[in-house]
């Protein structure tokens, strides 16, 4: 074969199939970011990746880059399978919104290391992460997850003063994403309306380690609150909307 093969950690973001027999895989690894590769034949029975490249996945691939788009899996070992994600229909919810929200904001092949690191930590946390029976995009764990990565992308959201005219000494009662951030009475015009709960909340969940992210205390209107300013950060600085969070 001609090209070049390479070795890196990864994890499978997503995974759709392809012809009679491969899978495409949007892959975010660690040495160039976003990648798609093509795994042949891994949908017949005897496949030599097994189940080693399910969504959510942190494996160790061997990639060849030939002359086309996608690179082609050549090797792969498992680092964690995070089964336990997949096998619970809350932690596979929370999963799969921190997924897509990878997907959107980091769609370059461009290594950012911070960005893996936080993937991975977030895929961890979820193993442990309690099963419920409320909605996955209101976990705690997904929101602090998807504000970091809004902040890894350039796009933090400024939640301390107001964002349009600085001042300090004023309420902050609502959220533009426009001014990139809370917004003071008089800056409200047009921004969404917000409770001082849940910019608090969405405050600690950016602040605080995602270790730390169940452990904030939350109503489920903070929760609530949270998910519109990082739905109103994706609207307005990528023009998307998770498809993830409709359905968790
Ligand atoms: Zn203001």
């Amino acid at each position: 074969m001609a090209g070049r093969t390479y070795r890196t950690e990864a994890v499978v973001l997503r995974s759709f199939r392809f012809g009679e027999a491969d899978r495409v895989l949007h892959l975010y690894t660690l040495d160039r970011g976003r990648v798609g590769a093509v795994a042949k034949g891994i949908r017949k029975t005897k496949s030599r990746f097994g189940a080693r490249l399910e969504p959510l996945s942190h494996v160790d691939v061997l990639l060849h880059q030939g002359s086309g788009e996608l690179h082609t899996v050549t090797g792969v070992e498992l680092i964690r399978s995070h089964h336990r994600a997949r096998e619970d229909r809350y932690r596979l919810g929370v999963g799969l919104v921190g997924a897509e929200a990878m997907l959107r904001l980091f769609t370059e092949q461009e290594r950012n290391p911070r960005a893996f690191q936080a993937l991975t930590r977030f895929l961890d946390l979820l193993e442990e992460l309690p099963a419920r029976k409320t909605r996955a995009a209101l976990d705690a764990l997904a929101l602090s997850f998807q504000l970091k990565l809004l902040w890894l992308s350039g796009y933090l959201p400024h939640l301390t003063s107001c964002a349009d005219c600085g001042a300090t000494d004023r309420p902050l009662v609502g959220y533009s994403a426009r001014a990139g951030g809370a917004v003071c009475p008089e800056c409200s015009d047009g921004a969404l309306a917000l409770s001082p709960a849940g910019l608090g909340a969405a405050e600690s969940l950016l602040a605080r380690p995602l270790a730390e992210a169940g452990g904030i205390a939350m109503t489920s209107r903070s929760a609530r609150d949270a998910l519109a300013v990082i739905t109103s950060a994706y609207e307005y600085y990528g023009n998307f909307r998770l498809r993830a969070v409709r359905s968790a």
